[in-house]
Formats: C-alpha cells, structure tokens, sequence
C-alpha cells in the first residue's frame, strides 16, 4: 500500500475507533433489531468486498487522475494556478456537493436505487452502516468523483483530504450517538450531525428521500431536501427499508445479491 492509502487507512481507522468506543459508552438507540456480530459481518464484509474490487479495477483513480491533470495542465485549478489553500478549499466544495448530487440521484434513478437500497435496508443505524455499500456502487461513485477531479484540476493532496473527510464525516454521521440539542443546532447549520442524517434512514420514504448531504449540510438547504426531524421522533423511529426487512436481506450474501432482485 502506497503512502496516500496508508495515512487514509490510518485516519480511517482512528475515527471508527473513537465512534465505535463513543457508542459503546453512551449509546442513543439500545434496541437491536438484528444481533450485532450478524451485522458487523455483512457491513464489514462489504467494506472488505469493496475494498477488494477496487484494488483490482479502478485502483486509486481519484489520485491518478489529479496526478495527471497537474502533469498536462488540465482543471481549473492547473489552469488559473489557484494557491493550494484556495484549491483545496474549492475541491472540497465542489466534490461534496457532487456527491450530494450523486446520492440525491441514486434515489431518484431506479436502476441507482437497487444498489443504494443496500445501504439503506440496514436495519439499525451506527458506524458500521457507514460502511454499508453494494460494491458497484462504490466503484461507480469512485470513477463519478474522478470526473470532477478532472474538471477541477485538483491537487492530489486535496483529494487525499477530502476522501479522508468523506470517510470520517461518513462514520461520524451514521454514529448511534447523541449530541446536547443545542450543539447538534449549532454544528448542523454548517455540517451534517448524526440527528440530522438518521432522519435519512427513516422507513417512512419521504424521510428517507432527504438530508442527502455527507459533510456540508449547506446542500440539503440549497436545494430544498432538508427535513428537520422525524413525524415520530429520533428514539423510536422505524430505521430501515419497509420491504427489505428479512433475513436474506441482512446477510452478507443476500445483501450482494439485492440489486438484482425483486422485493
Ligand atoms: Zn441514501
């Protein structure tokens, strides 16, 4: 593994870690649906299953890509010569809001929805559903990002940047943590808090068709699919999807095959 993918690996690690002790100490929700081992085995058998796909295909093409607009100039960002905090702040911006879009799409497009879906059929809501992503559809999202890369001429170190803040922000937001309401307020005018997105995993589908945003919760505003809270409330609510509640839809295996089939 080359330095890039150890230091994200490291950060990675570092921020389930504390979300993982942050639970087991001051857990929000108790109620188990499904046993813990049965989903630590199908979420992080797909992180494994994903990690492994991308080794072999698209490799580490986010920072190819920006390698190779700096060697040849291409991207805003190797054309206007932008300073590097500048640019990184602009990569930053514009990749989190294209995967705001992305996942905006990927409920939206039918043939998007039945490989998102496994993300959003778990049944319970922690760290470990952060994690929780058909395989194709994190390749998918890997040659999406590498477009905008591309356009933005980002520096790879930027990409390095954002790609360690979309995993942290990832984890931290699906935490089955608690923060004081009047710090989860303040912190959710600029970012998305772990309140803010379980309203994303609600089975009620108008609850699940919004706060799309990962880090910035500024999108969610902009574009109209902010929801502040549940019809229920945050403790109770019914977390998962309606028609994909039984077993073959909670393994390992039957969540690799749920794209393909029907409910
Ligand atoms: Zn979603």
């Amino acid at each position: 593994m080359d330095q890039n993918g150890l230091l994200r690996l490291g950060i990675f690690a570092a921020i389930l870690a504390v979300m993982a002790l942050w639970e087991a100490v001051a857990p929000y929700r108790p109620k188990e649906v499904v046993r813990r081992p049965m989903r630590w085995l199908t979420n992080f058998g797909l992180l494994l299953a994903s990690a492994a796909l991308a080794r072999f295909t698209i490799g580490a093409a986010m920072i190819a890509t920006a390698i190779w607009a700096q060697e040849n100039g291409f991207g805003l960002n190797n054309l206007v010569g932008m300073p590097a905090v500048l640019g990184g702040i602009v990569t930053i911006l514009v990749l989190d809001c294209a995967i705001y879009w992305q996942h905006r799409l990927a409920h939206m497009i039918p043939v998007l929805w039945r490989f998102h879906r496994v993300h959003h059929c778990d049944v319970e809501f922690d760290v470990t559903t952060a994690v929780r992503f058909h395989p194709f559809e994190i390749v998918a999202s890997a040659l999406y990002k590498s477009l905008f890369v591309l356009l933005i001429g980002a520096d790879p170190w930027a990409v390095v940047i954002y790609e360690s803040m979309l995993s942290g922000f990832a984890l931290f937001n699906h935490g089955n943590v608690h923060l004081p309401q009047s710090l989860d307020r303040a912190l959710r005018k600029l970012i998305v808090t772990p309140d803010m997105h379980r309203v994303h995993h609600s089975s009620v589908m108008d609850e699940t068709n919004s706060n799309y945003g990962n880090i910035l919760s500024v999108w969610d505003r902009l574009f109209v699919s902010y929801v502040d809270h549940t019809r229920t409330n945050d403790y109770d609510m019914q977390i998962g999807l309606e028609e994909f509640r039984d077993g073959k839809s909670q393994s390992l295996l039957g969540v690799l095959w749920l794209p393909f089939r029907q409910p």
